[in-house]
């Protein structure tokens, strides 16, 4: 079904109106009237926030005639349904998959060679296994810390071989697709990206695992036909990943909307990554969110941290210190979770 299009039911002739709609409602559905069609067929239009029922159940219905779903735009993207995705060595599945929550922790930025390996190294000690970094900075700001590029991406992909991590790294620009991958086993694709429709195939074609961050303005439809340009140019996978969108109130950086994360877990199958650490802005909000994150049918997480926040050139309140990390993964953070059971 087409997110933001209406199921069209059209009913037989002498159905018992009140009868269809009490049917539909006990499904979940959000029935409008639309009138009638050409030959005098009563039509209802079920809203697109209405729950997933298959064609052939809403079929079913007595008094109802037929059921016109609207055309998938994304089979690419909707063919991940129930699939385990996989980032080296980690699996991120849907609920009801058996996959254990996965982590994907690390600076925003990649500072130095040794800041690299430190963090590395300490999340290798707890268990974590894939690294994140940014080598290719994507600032609001022309005048904030913009990465150190190439040099960066060795870095990373060195400390990543050291400590047995494997790697997720932004690509900010078609024409650092071949360089980011050579170091990367997934390329990430930024929030201000997400409809760079260029860079959206070039990074497919790269034939890497894509993680893709929704962007802060975006419909879920939009967020899954960005997909379907990465899938449809040749990515191995793609992976959602839910980072905020833009909202009223200053308190948090962006609105985590966990309400996408569950429709898309429960209602659509698919894999979901959250990240609690640019959503909120705010070290203090990070692990409860990433809890809440879970709870809410998310595969995974993505945690910024940093050996010295204090001194992060980008995002530094927000990220948690390794030492933190390691006592809320003792406390059990990725035990907490999901029922596994689907609407
Ligand atoms: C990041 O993960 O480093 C990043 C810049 O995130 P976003 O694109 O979600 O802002
Ligand atoms: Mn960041």
């Amino acid at each position: 079904m087409v997110q933001g299009l209406a199921t069209i039911v059209s009913l037989r002739e002498g159905a018992d109106v009140s009868a269809v709609r009490r049917a539909l409602m006990a499904r979940g559905q959000w029935v409008r009237p639309l009138g009638f069609d050409a030959r005098g067929a009563m039509l209802l239009a079920l809203e697109a926030h209405s729950a997933p029922v298959a064609r052939e159940e809403l079929a079913s219905i007595d008094g109802v005639a037929s059921v016109q779903q609207p055309e998938s735009a994304h089979p690419l993207l909707d063919a991940q349904r129930d699939r385990v995705l996989s980032i080296g060595p980690l699996a991120f599945g849907p609920p009801g998959r058996g996959t254990a929550p996965a982590l994907i922790a690390g600076p925003c930025a990649v500072e130095s060679e040794a800041q690299i390996h430190r963090v590395a190294e300490a999340l290798a000690r707890m268990g974590v296994r894939a690294l994140r970094g940014g080598a290719f900075k994507p600032r609001t700001s022309p005048y904030a810390f913009q990465g150190h590029g190439e040099r960066a991406l060795a870095w990373l992909s060195s400390a990543g071989r050291a400590h047995g991590l494997a790697v997720v790294t932004e690509v900010l620009a078609e024409g650092e697709v071949s360089l980011v991958a050579a170091h990367a086993n997934a390329l990430q694709i930024g929030s201000r990206n997400m409809q760079n429709f260029a860079l959206l195939k070039a990074a497919g074609a790269a034939g890497l695992p894509v993680l893709l961050k929704r962007g802060v303005a975006a419909s879920i439809e939009e967020w899954l036909l960005a997909g379907e340009y990465l899938l449809a140019h040749g990515a191995a996978s793609v992976l959602l990943c839910e980072r905020g969108v833009r909202g009223f109130d200053p308190s948090t950086r962006n609105l985590l909307d966990l309400g996408a994360v569950a429709h898309l877990a429960y209602a659509r199958g698919l894999a979901v990554l959250v990240d609690p650490s640019h959503a909120t802005g705010r070290r203090d909000l990070v692990l409860p969110l990433a809890r809440a994150a879970l709870a809410a049918g998310a595969a995974g997480v993505m945690l910024e941290v940093h050996d010295d926040p204090a001194s992060a050139l980008s995002d530094g309140p927000q990220a948690l210190d390794p030492a933190a990390l390691a006592a809320a993964l003792t406390g059990g953070l990725l035990a907490s979770g999901r029922d596994g059971v689907r609407a």
